[in-house]
């Protein structure tokens, strides 16, 4: 048997936020994980608003200002019933990029705007804060630049000849002129080139032979090719500051990652560093250990059922956070005609708030497919208040239950673009309330 103060359900970026939040006021925190979600298949970039209401904006505050106005139901707006919420935005995101930063993953960016990356697919990704192995490919620094696109033989998933094609042209549709863009495909003796992975790649950046010999051929590349910024799929895993500045130096270039779809190496680097940083700050961590159900006396939830292969066994706490993510992490699934909550039942809203209707969300989809306003399911979740406490019917559902994260109504992060930015604040506020409910707030 678990027996701790705070049990937290989910390990992705809201719960391990909401668990090192907890551990400030010196409480037992446990954080239960059944493997991965989300968290580590996303970009390693934190989105806060691009899209609202379907629009893509450089201004993220005043893309929460519209969906505040707009969508009740959308979590910055239940924040923003109790809390400023551009503020309470930023202290999550300074407290996430602390925690990353305490690890050597180091990011820049501000609230008041979004960027513009180029990445590993030939377009380009919007986003508010980023890795700062990434900063000197922000699009409108590359004004004038002479680019040239790294690929490696053997590389699956990236085209270095097309990416460098297509990024003049997406910089022209942002009024940014790339002097010239040119591409090379490296081939290196220690590289195999065949079914190479991104991830393969990074680890070996991070060995000392192998980045003396990439920055000797980069140097070479370099000499035939009037470059001034250099763009690769990555520059290693845990080493990526140490690889650009050598790179830098013996290029005498700019030097920058791409941002990548999965397997994405500056999202593993991140979740890797907020959960290094976790444990330092005392949060126990097991994986392999899936909530599979719960026992509750009126409006309070006793235990959590947890199971690890064939072993069932209870985790018992004063508070719960349940951060299960959408449908990737298994916060929620769809059995047959229904789609559900997985570890409390809790029953599911759309993103306007209502209860979620399958026949809807069938209607809807039979309509169109892809249609513009994005998915539907993707707006659906847990309902909470402005405590993160789920609510059903606009009571509280469980006095000692709260949410975190994509598991939550009331935004599709996919359309809108702010995934990471609505998993951290959500995450922030669900570890302080625990935290003041564990300590008879
Ligand atoms: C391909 C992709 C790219 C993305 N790119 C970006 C991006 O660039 N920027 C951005 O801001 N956002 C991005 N996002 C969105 C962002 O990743 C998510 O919004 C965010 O990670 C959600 O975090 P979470 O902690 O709520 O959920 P998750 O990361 O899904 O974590 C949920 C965790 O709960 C665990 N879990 C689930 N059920 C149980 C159970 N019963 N018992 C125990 N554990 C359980 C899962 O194993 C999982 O680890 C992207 C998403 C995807 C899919």
């Amino acid at each position: 048997m678990i027996e701790t103060e705070i049990l937290v359900i989910g390990g992705g970026v809201a719960g391990l936020l909401a668990a090192t939040k907890a551990t400030d006021e010196k409480l037992e925190v446990t954080v239960i994980d059944k493997g991965s979600g989300a968290s580590y298949q996303s970009s390693g970039v934190i989105d806060v608003m691009g899209c609202p209401l379907g629009e893509a904006t450089l201004k993220p505050i005043e893309g929460i200002a519209q969906v505040i106005e707009c969508s009740p139901s959308h979590p910055y707006s239940v924040i923003s019933s109790e809390r400023n919420v551009t503020n309470v935005i930023k202290d999550a995101i300074r407290y996430l990029t602390s925690m990353a930063s305490n690890r050597g993953v180091e990011f820049k960016g501000e609230i008041e705007r979004n960027v513009v990356l180029l990445n590993t697919i030939g377009s380009f990704k919007l986003t508010c804060f980023y890795q700062s192995t990434m900063d000197r490919g922000v699009l409108h620094k590359l004004e004038g630049a002479s680019l040239l696109v790294t690929g490696f033989k053997g590389l699956v998933g990236f085209n270095a000849r097309f990416c460098s094609s297509s990024f003049k042209h997406f910089a022209s549709k942002f009024n940014i002129e790339l002097r010239k863009t040119s591409s090379t495909e490296l081939s290196l003796p220690s590289l195999r080139e065949f079914n190479l992975t991104i991830i393969e790649l990074a680890r070996m950046m991070d060995e000392d032979d192998f980045r003396k010999d990439l920055a000797k051929k980069l140097e070479t590349e370099i000499a035939v090719n009037d470059v001034s910024h250099v763009a690769l799929p990555t520059l290693g895993l845990k080493k990526p500051y140490e690889n650009m500045r050598i790179f830098e130096e013996e290029t005498g270039t700019s030097v920058f990652e791409l941002v990548s779809p999965p397997p994405s190496v500056p999202a593993q680097r991140l979740m890797e560093a907020l959960e290094e940083e976790a444990i330092e700050r005392g949060v126990r961590i097991f994986r392999g250990y899936k909530a599979v159900g719960f026992e509750g006396e009126g409006r309070s939830i006793k235990s959590v059922t947890l199971a690890s292969g064939e072993k069932r066994f209870p985790a018992k706490a004063k508070a719960y956070i349940l951060a299960t993510g959408k449908f990737i992490g298994g916060g929620i699934v769809e059995e047959r005609d229904k789609v559900k909550e997985t570890v409390f039942n809790l029953p599911l809203y759309d993103e306007k708030g209502e209860p979620l209707k399958r026949q809807n969300i069938s209607r809807l989809l039979a309509k169109s497919p892809f249609p513009r306003e994005g998915h539907p399911l993707m707006g659906c979740g847990v309902k909470v208040n402005a405590q993160m406490k789920p609510v059903v019917n606009d009571e509280v559902a469980y006095d000692n239950l709260f949410a975190a994260g994509s598991i939550i109504s009331g935004y599709n992060y996919v359309r809108e673009k702010s995934g990471m930015g609505v998993a951290a604040v959500t995450g922030y506020i669900a570890g302080m309330n625990a935290a003041t409910h564990v300590e008879g707030g």
